[in-house]
């Protein structure tokens, strides 16, 4: 198989410094604690940490894929719980940025991450089911966008003006949300 791009360190540590910015922002606007919520309720992995099944050889930035936790602590309980694993696709991120010059890895870091978190905080606040229809999945994507630009707007991050635009223009493949076991 063909050895996909993947982020270099330097780029590995804008990712960092994306998510860390995303995951405090959107927090932020849902009022929940994002310590808490790391690691317990979902986590971002870029291609290095991903099995061959999370990654996507063409299509979305970032998929979302749903496994089934089982609470550990006492042996009695069989409660279960989602976990949620956004699954960055690093040769998708990286050709786009070759493609299109104008965006900047940060900013579009960002906007990808904030994007998948909104959609992870929607889940778990079971405002949106993850297995709904196709048609209620492109109505929830076009409200994801929005929630997205109303949370980043205000943030004036630089190079920001450029994700927007591209994605006003883009016409490119929903996430991908995915259930494993
Ligand atoms: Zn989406």
């Amino acid at each position: 198989m063909q050895e996909l791009q993947r982020f270099q360190e330097g780029e590995l540590r804008i990712v960092n410094e994306a998510v860390a910015i995303a995951e405090e922002i959107t927090s932020n606007a849902y009022k929940i604690s994002s310590a808490e919520w790391r690691g317990q309720r979902y986590d971002v992995k870029t291609l290095t940490d991903l099995t061959p099944d999370e990654v996507l050889h063409d299509g979305p930035f970032a998929q979302i894929i749903r496994y089934v936790g089982r609470k550990t602590e006492s042996s009695l309980s069989s409660s279960k719980y989602d976990f949620y694993k956004i699954c960055l696709q690093d040769h998708t991120i990286l050709s786009a940025l070759k493609k299109f010059p104008e965006l900047r890895l940060f900013p579009f870091t960002l906007y990808i991450v904030t994007h998948e978190l909104i959609h992870v905080v929607r889940f778990t606040k079971f405002l949106q089911a993850f297995d709904a229809s196709a048609k209620e999945k492109i109505i929830e994507e076009a409200r994801v966008h929005e929630k997205t630009q109303a949370i980043l707007r205000p943030t004036q991050t630089p190079g920001m003006g450029a994700v927007f635009e591209f994605y006003r223009a883009w016409q490119g493949p929903l996430d991908d949300l995915r259930d494993m076991e």
